[in-house]
């Protein structure tokens, strides 16, 4: 084999190739315009759909929340194909939008079912849980939820 001919057949080497595992890696935005929204529920909520390794609320110049959280995640993978984020996120009655480099194009959807032909006031199946897809609770009562984690940590062992 010459060698121009073999550099036509092995034309890898050639290429830089990002590794998967850091194409896979997020930056992701979350902006939810209300302080009652916990930022250890949005990293739940987000679990479900990503790995998740950090997450902080974005301050401005001044140090004022602005809204905004921001997560590192790893996207998962199904048969090689990147398994994309939800445009949309609602926990109980907050809603907001989720932000990260190569997201694709999403129409609005039902937060409770995810059909885009109705929002979750008009949704016909029963209402589950946002956090965690549970049809027995809500938002307020999911036992994943920060608040209440807290309640239970900090509910008295022992009564005098
Ligand atoms: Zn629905
Ligand atoms: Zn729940």
């Amino acid at each position: 084999l010459h060698p121009w001919r073999f550099h036509f057949l092995c034309p890898l080497p050639f290429i830089s190739v990002i590794p998967l595992a850091e194409r896979d890696m997020k930056t992701v935005h979350v902006v939810i315009f209300s302080e009652k929204v916990r930022n250890q529920d949005v990293g739940t909520w987000l679990s479900r759909y990503c790995e998740v390794f950090n997450g902080t609320e974005v301050v401005d110049i001044d140090g004022i929340k602005t809204g905004t959280r921001r997560f590192q995640v790893r996207l998962r993978r199904r048969d090689g194909a990147l398994e994309h984020l939800p445009s949309y996120i609602q926990l109980g009655a907050f809603r907001g939008t989720v932000f990260y480099p190569g997201q694709p194009k999403e129409c609005r959807k039902c937060g409770n079912c995810n059909a885009t032909d109705h929002s979750s006031l008009q949704c016909s199946i029963p209402l589950k849980c946002n956090l965690c897809s549970s049809t027995k609770h809500k938002f307020k009562d999911c036992p994943q939820a920060y608040a209440n984690q807290v309640k239970l940590s900090t509910t008295p062992l022992f009564h005098e």
